[in-house]
């Protein structure tokens, strides 16, 4: 089980930081490191016992399932829809976790209404009489939290970052007063070397209810080769939009504001950020006053998706490339791709008017809408890419793009077409292999840069004008009859079974 991960040692330079800040990055790795043991706690009330009882075993197979209890920070397989993977623990991840009583059902909790029970900074436990109470996570976690506000205090003295120190010190006094709002807006506003998120996020290990956030850090340092070509990217949306492959009717004279995108280098993730599949990129706030009123920030960790590129998508292009063609193989056309989908996001038709009526892509697509519009992400990123070499902007080899993308779609093909991804990523492939751009010989693959001038423009044309149309019918006739696996593909998908399938960083400069 543990073998479908690849260890990989996640190292990052820290030495243009000031020595205030190098001193300041210490603190906030420990500060992580205690996130980490409270999220143990939060997944499972039977974690603690287990682990001690674990470590006892001094066995190749007691360290083996050590090993992979901390990979999945529980006895229950993330791979494996959270099946137990040891002897006398529940079959299957509590669907409450340990948020709620496990013995409490949806009717008690519904029945007993309790003042800010839904909140997402609230566990739900049993009074001596039985009944349920409420409980902030500043009481509940306070044995790690006083600890941790404190290490954020100190690194918040340390460091000369004036957004950073600000950030540091909301959130320390938010771990004690378990009101998160002050500091998730200084969250937005964080612009410094070191990046940091630090707190109660997401709602996914609350399965009953998806009420309850887990906790997690991530200590990251700023990438400002890839920060400054996000800017440029930002600085020339008006003019990709001004020249899509669409009526120009359908193109949006003044683009809104774009969200922000950070580029970094993770040194640690800890908690929720760290067991099972490791993400790549995340986005946040959660809490929609904030989405609102400031939009929301999209992290990139550069070096998860290079590590990812290296174990996991350069040993596919090998089973799946022509041998000519794994030259072209490229970490910088890659990363530059994953950008510019991004950034495509934010572009192309938003508010749409149907039959005189104002509406969205999204409202009109409905199901559909996901796997179009991550197709649409995919193919302009493509197309944005040509367009700034045509205009002789920060030139990309073509080869380079197009055969990275060729492989890095079987990667996407290979977990299936159920998901928007999967199906999006199909619609492209039979597209572009209809078009020639993709060919297949003896079962390997090939791109040809040229055809995909045309292809790309032809595809992004078609899926821009369904989405400034809201035509749901056309939607549908495209992903019926492209939206399905090619059998070529699938043949060469047989042969990936064996290789592995995310990685497993070893934080070595967070133990420097
Ligand atoms: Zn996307």
């Amino acid at each position: 089980m543990s073998a479908r991960f690849v260890p990989i040692d996640l190292t990052v330079d820290t030495s243009h930081l000031s020595p205030n800040d190098r001193a300041a990055l210490k603190k906030l790795i420990e500060a992580a490191r205690i996130i980490d043991r409270l999220f143990y706690r939060q997944l499972w009330s039977g974690n603690e016992a287990l682990e001690a009882q674990l470590k006892q075993d001094q066995s190749e197979l007691g360290q083996a399932r050590l090993d992979y209890f901390h990979l999945n920070k529980g006895p229950w397989s993330d791979l494996d829809n959270h099946q137990a993977f040891l002897l006398n623990v529940p079959e299957r991840k509590p669907e409450g976790a340990n948020f709620y009583p496990e013995d409490m059902t949806r009717e008690e909790f519904e029945a007993a209404d309790l003042p800010e029970s839904k909140g997402f900074f609230t566990v739900i436990r049993r009074n001596e009489d039985g009944t349920l109470q409420t409980v902030p996570y500043s009481t509940e976690y306070r044995d790690y939290l006083q600890p941790c506000a404190q290490l954020l205090n100190e690194a918040a003295a340390l460091t000369d970052n004036q957004t950073l120190r600000h950030f540091l010190e909301t959130r320390a006094a938010a771990f004690l007063s378990n009101d998160y709002y002050e500091s998730d807006v200084a969250w937005m506003d964080l612009n410094a070397p070191i990046d940091i998120t630090i707190g109660p996020y997401e709602t996914y290990n609350d399965e009953l209810f998806g009420y309850k956030a887990g906790f997690e850090a991530y200590v990251s340092i700023r990438d400002d080769e890839e920060t400054a070509k996000v800017n440029f990217f930002g600085d020339h949306m008006q003019e990709v939009e001004d020249n899509l492959p669409i009526d120009s009717q359908y193109r949006n004279p003044k683009i809104g504001g774009l969200s922000i995108i950070c580029v970094v280098n993770q040194v640690i993730a800890a908690g929720d950020a760290s067991h099972g599949v490791t993400a790549a990129a995340y986005v946040l706030p959660n809490d929609e006053r904030i989405v609102q009123q400031k939009g929301s920030k999209r992290v990139m960790l550069k070096n998860i998706q290079e590590a990812k590129f290296n174990a996991i998508l350069t040993p596919i292009s090998r089973l799946v490339l022509q041998p000519e063609a794994q030259n072209d193989l490229s970490f910088d056309a890659f990363f530059t791709h994953i950008l510019a989908h991004e950034m495509s996001h934010g572009i192309g038709p938003h508010q749409i008017t149907v039959n005189g009526r104002e509406t969205s892509p999204r409202q009109e697509l409905k199901e559909l809408y996901s796997a179009i519009e991550e197709a649409k992400a995919d193919i302009l990123g493509i197309f944005m890419l040509q367009f700034f070499n045509d205009r002789g902007h920060r030139p990309l080899d073509e080869a380079k793009l197009c055969t990275t993308y060729l492989a890095s779609s079987f990667r996407t093909l290979r977990f299936g077409l159920n998901e928007a991804h999967g199906k999006g990523m199909a619609l492209q492939f039979n597209y572009l292999m209809n078009a020639g751009a993709f060919t297949c010989e003896n079962g390997r693959w090939s791109a040809d840069p040229i055809k995909m001038r045309e292809a790309v423009r032809n595809l992004a044309h078609d899926i821009l004008t369904i989405e400034a149309t809201g035509d749901y019918h056309a939607a549908k006739q495209l992903l019926d009859t492209l939206g399905t696996m090619p059998p070529n593909v699938a043949e060469t998908l047989t042969q990936l079974s064996d290789l592995p399938v995310d990685i497993r960083p070893r934080f070595t400069t967070a133990t420097l």
